[in-house]
């Protein structure tokens, strides 16, 4: 049930193709996931997604949850529309190390993607307000393994304060969320002109906060999974007013149902569910014009690293190590991405960090015992370990943290793949073995 306000809204912006809308939202929702370019071996095949090049159409809903494929991080399933955002970034940032924020990021969607997409010794900030939210948004990043990411949990005021030092900003904001009523029926229940009204401050407060954290020169994107006037438009208006911005260009070659949107100077681009194969979606890329009054402070660097002699007694763990700076906090050894370290320790002095890169490994009595991330880590080097392959019944009893025999001559730390994807770490004691998979991780769906 479409909320009355709602339609007549739609109606009066769509005009003849009212009827089109209407019906698309009567359809199923499209199935899409977006691969993790650097974990090839799950088994998902299906139509690519125009705009993104590692998005997939899947022909059915699988029970996501029981492939082991997911948890490995092979995959991520996500919305089509919202993929969007890999044009933003192919066609207006330059293939070399940046460093980018994502404010609004959990669940993880556009941070995964984001990675998967800079140049490799890029940064991101990946940062969630919410505490639950931002824990769910640690594990996805975990998941997807790539070295560069800290994950923070910090009011957008906050953020704010790191004074230019990102080159891109994605602010995926809160918002009314027209743009799910056909894959959420809470989002249409919850709808009213009020809180319309009342995201739309909310996004104008948000992008006031973390204006300050942007470079001169630096790149925003503003998204929403809304169709509303005073939520995109009225907001790039006011950007466009209130600060100095220039609106970008996105080449819709790729993407060619979709609406390119000018008003008043501004720029961005709408998806709707009848013209495009995905959800309600807006996007638009402004670059900042306004010189940066102030910059931030370079600390000195980093006093955590971990000594010489644990650093090379770990260093075959990783692929690169000459690519990681290994941190030490108490006793919890931490791979941090080697060119930023300086970048880093300004993050943590100033923000709540929930990771930095990855987790490597924990002293115990001089002994290193494998931190569950690193097995998940892209830059895990399996050679230094001894693998075990399971099937996909013991895959799922590994990861629901069942009791796991394994048949091994050997004692100790192993790590347990699933077509030949890393899943996480057993401990073989001789007459058992321990499953050391996350208690908080496991799956309850039998
Ligand atoms: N970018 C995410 C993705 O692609 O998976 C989806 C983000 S969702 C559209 C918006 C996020 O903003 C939510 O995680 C929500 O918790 C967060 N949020 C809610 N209120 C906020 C606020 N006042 N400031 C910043 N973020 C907020």
């Amino acid at each position: 049930m479409l909320p009355v306000e709602f339609v007549q809204r739609m109606k009066s912006r769509l005009g003849e193709q009212y009827a089109l809308f209407e019906n698309a939202l009567t359809q199923a929702s499209p199935v899409s996931v977006r691969l993790n370019p650097r974990k090839q071996g799950s088994a998902i095949t299906g139509q690519p997604v125009g705009w993104a090049e590692m998005g997939r159409y899947l022909n059915e809903r699988p029970i996501f949850t029981l492939d082991p494929a997911l948890h490995a991080g092979a995959y991520y399933v996500q919305e089509a529309s919202s993929m969007f955002i890999e044009q933003a970034i192919r066609q207006h940032v330059p293939q070399t190390p940046v460093t980018a924020l994502d404010l609004c990021a959990a669940p993880g969607g556009k941070s995964t993607h984001l990675v998967s997409l800079l140049h490799p010794d890029s940064l991101l900030v990946s940062n969630e307000v919410i505490r639950s939210r931002a824990s769910i948004l640690a594990e996805n990043i975990a998941k997807w393994g790539y070295p560069n990411v800290v994950v923070t949990q910090n009011d957008p005021a906050e953020v704010g304060g790191l004074l230019g030092l990102f080159d891109v900003v994605v602010v995926d904001a809160p918002c009314s969320g027209e743009g799910l009523f056909r894959k959420d029926a809470e989002a249409a229940s919850e709808w009213s002109e009020a809180n319309v009204a009342l995201c739309a401050l909310r996004q104008r407060r948000i992008l006031t906060d973390v204006w300050p954290a942007l470079k001169a020169e630096g790149l925003l994107i503003y998204c929403t999974c809304t169709y509303s006037d005073e939520e995109n438009e009225q907001v790039l208006k006011w950007l466009r007013e209130e600060k100095d911005v220039e609106f970008c260009r996105i080449e819709l070659g790729t993407a060619p149902g979709v609406e390119e949107v000018l008003v008043d100077g501004a720029r961005g681009y709408r998806f709707y569910p009848h013209r495009v194969k995905g959800e309600g979606f807006f996007l638009s890329v402004m670059r900042k014009k306004s010189t940066q009054e102030k910059l931030y402070v370079r600390p000195r660097k980093s006093e955590a690293i971990a000594p010489a002699g644990i650093r090379s007694q770990i260093a075959n763990w990783m692929r690169n190590p000459e690519r990681l700076t290994i941190n030490q906090l108490k006793d919890l050894l931490i791979a941090v991405p080697g060119g930023w370290s300086a970048e880093v320790e300004l993050i943590i002095n100033h923000l709540h960090v929930v990771t930095r890169g990855t987790a490597l490994a924990t002293l115990k009595h001089e002994k290193l015992i494998p931190e569950h991330a690193w097995a998940l880590s892209t830059e895990l080097n399996q050679d230094a370990f001894e693998v075990i392959e399971l099937d996909e019944t013991a895959a799922l009893a590994y990861l629901r943290k069942d009791a796991l025999h394994v048949e091994s001559p050997t004692r100790g730390f192993a790590l347990v793949t699933y077509r030949q994807l890393p899943l996480g770490w057993i401990n073989r004691l001789g007459n058992r073995t321990n499953n050391l998979y996350p208690a908080n991780w496991r799956i309850r769906m039998k």
